[in-house]
């Protein structure tokens, strides 16, 4: 779950982080009016779960509350990499004299939560890994023993080299935010730019956050940051339904049961030349209703051009899936083809409700994936 710069910014001010002031604001008059409150030169931030902000035109300067509020018209409702902006951060300007990258990334392959941080900071982490990776210090952090001090002062080192001050400056702020980073169960936390100011001061002017979704059942308060309007549609229509479902950019539109034969299911479509739309777990369950949501959820997509079930009936009992695809495709007609493969517990009996509905099934999955293929790149018709 990503959260926005505004929250992350609370989560980061909680441990301690020196972060200018500011409040969020969903109309111009309301930007206004923070501005006013606040004093002096302040920044408008469009809040978009995207990075390129400054870039697209969603990050401004404004000198007076009414510029503040002209600007904040202006950003409010922009696009921003395919997202609307609903909101707009009103923060105290920082004057800048050099800008640096700090972040936290968990990193799969050894397993720990690895920092990164670059004296380059303010553009594109990725640009500088691409052109000067001399610049980027990754450093690996063990968890049993956590952020020692001497590893905080290497970070520190490494992005003021000659002066001692920033160095226990921005040391501290490493701790701070692997602490936050650690509390908040994040597979991110990034601080782009963490600045100095003329007066030698070290600010985070920027703040990313992505807590793990696996971990959101222990964090109630965090829960409560999320932004369905920021979020993909169809995936908060997934979430809410109790399905595990990730859009891809695929057009065969893939319900299968179990993460393991979604998977299989995925790179079989790709093996007969297809691209999937989604990823979608309807789980080991047996429940019709969760069929009726899945169809609801991929159907939406307008670039699927075929669905294709695959599901093995261990726990999941077959029957209740026919059901779920006769309740659902009654309820609303199907305008695709869709190619269903059913094997597994009481096959015989969802065979039969298939049938006796206009459905076809079969229980080799080969061919089901081929055909659904087949009619996803020809076109065709249902079978
Ligand atoms: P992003 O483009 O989405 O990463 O948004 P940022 O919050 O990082 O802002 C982009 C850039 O705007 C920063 O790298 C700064 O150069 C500039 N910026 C942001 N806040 C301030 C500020 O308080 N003062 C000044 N002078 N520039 C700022
Ligand atoms: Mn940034």
């Amino acid at each position: 779950m990503n959260i926005h710069e505004y929250q992350a910014k609370e989560l980061l001010r909680a441990e301690g982080v020196p972060i200018p002031p500011g409040e969020v604001a969903t109309s111009a008059e309301q930007a206004e009016a923070i501005a006013k409150k606040i004093g002096g030169m302040v920044v408008v931030k469009a809040q978009v779960h995207t990075g390129g902000r400054g870039k697209a035109g969603g990050v401004k300067l404004a000198k007076t509350p009414a510029e503040a509020k002209e600007v904040a018209k202006k950003i409010l409702g922009m696009q921003i990499n395919g997202l609307t902006v609903h909101q707009v951060l009103v923060t105290s300007a920082a004057d800048i004299a050099s800008e640096a990258y700090v972040g936290i990334i968990l990193d799969r392959a050894s397993k720990k939560p690895v920092f990164m941080v670059s004296p380059a900071g303010g553009i594109d982490i990725e640009e500088v890994a691409a052109k000067t990776p001399e610049k980027i210090l990754k450093l690996p952090i063990d968890t049993r023993y956590g952020l020692q001090p001497y590893q905080a002062s290497e970070l520190g080192f490494f992005l003021f080299p000659d002066d001692v001050k920033k160095v226990r400056a921005a040391s501290k702020i490493m701790t701070q935010l692997y602490s936050a980073f650690m509390k908040h169960d994040a597979s991110l936390a990034e601080i782009n730019p963490l600045v100095v100011t003329p007066a030698g001061e070290v600010l985070a002017l920027d703040a990313k956050f992505s807590v793990d979704d696996n971990a959101l059942d222990r964090h109630p308060d965090l829960v409560k940051l999320r932004d369905e309007t920021a979020e993909e549609p169809s995936e908060v229509d997934a979430r809410n339904s109790n399905l595990t479902f990730i859009k891809l950019d695929g057009n065969v539109g893939c319900v299968v049961n179990g993460a393991g034969l979604a998977m299989a299911t995925m790179d079989l479509v790709k093996y007969y030349g297809g691209e999937p739309a989604n990823f979608l777990d309807i789980g080991g369950s047996s429940n019709p209703e969760k069929v009726v949501n899945a169809l609801r959820i991929i159907t939406g997509d307008p670039s699927v051009k075929v669905i294709l079930f695959n599901i093995f009936g261990g726990i999941t009992r077959t029957d209740d899936v026919a059901n779920g695809i006769v309740t659902a495709t009654k309820a609303n007609p199907l305008e695709i083809p869709i190619v269903i493969r059913l094997t597994g517990t009481n096959e015989e009996i969802a065979m039969k409700i298939l049938q006796e509905n206009g459905f076809s099934a079969s229980s080799d999955m080969d061919e089901a994936v081929k055909k659904a293929v087949d009619l996803a790149t020809k076109g065709g018709k249902a079978a």
